[in-house]
């Protein structure tokens, strides 16, 4: 039994996303009513990563299989990967975007005087997951990352780490999750680099737990070969707990790649790179929070903010004023023009979990105002038009939650 709840029922039933045989398992479809979700997510940390000193990239989806021949992934990760034949090479969908990054970096000039350098990108990535493996939008062939490499040093460790703790709170505060959680994962019996950095490294990231407050515990040897890392966990409304931030660090690919930057001798050196993901997927994300809302989504969030009901067909023409002086406001608004009453319009709106249901009739017409039935709510009768949009625009900009 499927609970109620579960975004594999909520999310086709509200045509967030679709799934079809003829396209395949694992990737998903996503109608305007999921894609506008996810615009919204991606528009939201979009804007704070560029506040914070972010630069977006952008990479092919595939490349030649001889760059995840250097980065080691051809190694590891074989199994895991799409191949393509070019015309004249062998080619990989690409699993992940580092090596790209890597060679990005690696292709400018960088000294220390203009490091740390943060690359980030929604990059849709490709892996070859057993079909069996595949389900809702949790464990998907296709992956939109919101993937970010920071190319920093020892020196600087501190503080990143500090900033990204600082943006995993923004984020999920935003989101409405609590009781983040958070797991170190120390050096693995076998790895790369030497002990001292490894040390090192694992020392900072402790200190900036502890300085940021965060409760953490160790997973003694369960980093990966090439760097230490953290996980967040988080609880949703449900008390459904998720890991979902996390940071990798990493002494190994950059040497792989050759990519180095200019140190205060004026020596090459290899930069650290942190892996980072705020959301991990924004397909796995998008279903956590289908479940986290019960499908209601907040107004900055919901696919229809405003569903505007015309009494009955002497109201339409008026009521396409309304919508139009609403969509020119920048809100997502929808008619219901049918032949239906509107009991049966309203209910319906309200199975779409629409968050603002306006009823246009005779007397809102002649008085110039609006019955507007909140989410969840009884309606209210004679709102003004600059009193609505002032509230509805508050709640969009403070993302909140009820
Ligand atoms: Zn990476």
């Amino acid at each position: 039994m499927t609970r109620a709840n579960d975004h594999r029922i909520i999310g086709p039933k509200l045509n967030l996303y679709q799934q079809n045989d003829d396209i395949g398992p694992g990737l998903p479809l996503f109608p305007w009513q999921g894609e506008t979700v996810l615009y919204e997510l991606k528009s939201f940390l979009r804007d704070l990563l560029s506040k914070q000193g972010y630069k977006f990239v952008r990479t092919p989806h595939i490349s030649k299989i001889d760059l995840f021949k250097k980065s080691g992934h051809w190694a590891n990760y074989r199994e895991d990967m799409f191949l393509v034949k070019a015309r004249e090479d062998k080619m990989a969908i690409k699993p992940m975007s580092c090596p790209f990054h890597t060679t990005i970096f690696k292709q400018e000039n960088h000294s220390y005087r203009n490091m740390p350098r943060r690359y980030a990108e929604f990059a849709t990535v490709y892996r070859n997951e057993a079909s069996g493996a595949l389900t809702g939008l949790s464990r998907v062939r296709m992956i939109t990352q919101d993937d970010a490499h920071i190319f920093c040093n020892m020196k600087s460790l501190d503080n990143e780490i500090s900033k990204l703790i600082e943006l995993v709170r923004i984020v999920y505060k935003a989101l409405g999750f609590k009781n983040t959680t958070v797991e170190l994962s120390t050096r693995p019996k076998k790895y790369v680099g030497d002990i001292k950095t490894w040390n090192q490294a694992e020392e900072i990231l402790e200190k900036a737990l502890k300085k940021n407050k965060m409760k953490y515990s160790i997973n003694k040897e369960d980093g990966a070969f090439y760097g230490p890392k953290i996980d967040f966990h988080f609880k949703d409304a449900n008390k459904k707990s998720w890991q979902l931030s996390t940071i990798q660090l990493d002494f190994n690919l950059c040497s792989r790649l050759g990519a180095t930057y200019t140190n205060k001798d004026d020596k090459e050196e290899y930069p650290i790179i942190l892996h980072r993901a705020l959301l991990g997927s924004f397909e796995r994300m998008f279903g956590i929070l289908m479940e986290h809302y019960n499908g209601a989504f907040p107004v900055w969030l919901a696919p229809t903010q405003i569903k505007i009901i015309s009494f009955n067909d002497e109201m339409i023409t008026y009521t396409k004023k309304i919508i139009k002086n609403l969509e020119t406001k920048g809100f997502r608004v929808e008619g219901d023009f049918r032949s239906e009453t509107v009991q049966r319009k309203v209910r319906d709106a309200e199975k779409q979990k629409v968050p603002y249901i306006i009823v246009i009739g005779q007397k809102e017409k002649q008085k110039g105002t609006l019955a507007v039935r909140p989410r969840g709510s009884k309606p209210k009768f004679g709102i003004k038009m600059t009193d609505f949009v002032k509230q509805i625009r508050h709640e969009i900009k403070e993302k909140t939650i009820k």
